[in-house]
């Protein structure tokens, strides 16, 4: 991903444009899985970032709504960059196999969701699956 594209999505999410921002949004776009906050710091730690860097990074892509909190279940939350495809995660809670999946169906929830609520809109939805895989069932 070029860096002027990067830009241009950071400042039409109405955020500044800082070096630290673009280390991050581009590695997370590279990487394309649920990252910890200690996970990134490591990759980012020869670029001098700290991890409070790391951190205040994170937070602003996530309100900028470019970055989604992923729970997967663990005292650490993860992290990843929001794209057009929407995707969830299955987990496995033995050997913590992290596996997407697509067609969550989220139109008939929110449908649901509306008929049953005060809301005009959802614009936006979290969900993990969680089970044990083939390996770890035996
Ligand atoms: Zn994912
Ligand atoms: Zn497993
Ligand atoms: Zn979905």
């Amino acid at each position: 991903m070029k860096e002027d594209t990067v830009s241009t999505i950071l400042k039409n999410a109405g955020l500044k444009v800082t070096p630290h921002r673009v280390a991050i949004y581009e590695y997370l776009h590279k990487y394309h899985k649920p990252i910890s906050i200690n996970q990134l710091y490591h990759k980012m730690e020869s670029t001098g970032m700290d991890k409070v860097t790391v951190y205040r990074v994170i937070a602003s892509l996530k309100d900028a709504f470019l970055v989604k909190q992923i729970d997967l279940g663990e005292d650490q939350a993860y992290y990843e960059i929001v794209d057009e495809h929407d995707h969830h995660h299955v987990v496995c809670q033995k050997c913590r196999t992290i596996v997407d999946f697509t067609g969550c169906g989220i139109d008939t929830v929110i449908t649901k969701a509306l008929e049953q609520t005060h809301f005009a809109k959802i614009t936006h939805h979290s969900f993990e699956l969680f089970g044990l895989c083939k390996k770890c069932v035996q």
